[in-house]
């Protein structure tokens, strides 16, 4: 018998934030492609879909009308508009997620995460992900190539003032080696898991 195993009675939302090039989008993609209760959140966006993309699975893709109506009808979660367009996480998804008992995967900007971490608070748990060293972060960026000198100049100063924030997320993780940074960031998951308020116990009613 084992009827007095505990069951997750609620999931959460894994808010992930990182500078560009610290293998965020790498972590996040493993821990969804490792469990079936780990799942990815769909953003909506009002900007054109780019060669490749996939409405509902990339974003969804939905007119800046439709976007605005949505919003002030209080069905999105948090909002962003960046150059010009819009972005949201629309709210009912991941409020069924969670009562599903998943997690649901943001990969999230710092606004974005203290932003649905006021809303969600016990429901969200927010991640931090460090690279190894100003030196390394660069030299990933420009190994990438796609960073003209002025871009990689910015994105090096984003990452140092998104780098001053991390002392206000729950967990920070540092990535010099991509298994051990894993290995980490799956174990947040799983302790967070147990957490009792999201267990539900069979010997509380037997
Ligand atoms: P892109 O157009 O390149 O896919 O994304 C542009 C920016 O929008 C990125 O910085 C991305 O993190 C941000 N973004 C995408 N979805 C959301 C969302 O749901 N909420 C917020 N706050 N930002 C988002």
């Amino acid at each position: 018998m084992v009827d007095l195993l505990p069951k997750l009675k609620r999931g959460f939302v894994l808010a992930v934030s990182a500078p560009s090039g610290t293998g965020k989008t790498s972590l996040c993609d493993k821990l969804r492609d490792d469990y079936s209760f780990i799942v990815r959140s769909i953003s909506m966006t009002t900007r054109p879909k780019r060669d490749g993309e996939v409405s509902g699975q990339d974003y969804e893709f939905v007119s800046e009308e439709d976007f605005l109506k949505r919003k002030s009808n209080g069905e999105m979660l948090e909002t962003a508009e960046v150059f010009g367009r819009w972005y949201g996480t629309p709210k009912t998804p991941v409020e069924r997620a969670i009562e599903e008992g998943k997690v649901i995967v943001m990969d999230i900007d710092t606004v974005g995460a203290f932003n649905v971490k006021k809303i969600l608070k016990d429901d969200c748990v927010t991640v931090f992900i460090l690279p190894p060293s100003f030196q390394e972060l660069e030299r990933r960026l420009r190994s990438r190539g796609k960073n003209s000198p002025e871009e990689l100049k910015l994105r090096l100063s984003e990452a140092a003032r998104e780098m001053r924030e991390s002392a206000k997320y729950e967990y920070i993780i540092g990535n010099h080696d991509f298994s051990e940074a894993y290995q980490r960031l799956l174990g947040i998951v799983m302790t967070e898991r147990q957490k009792a308020f999201r267990v539900e116990l069979s010997h509380s009613n037997p």
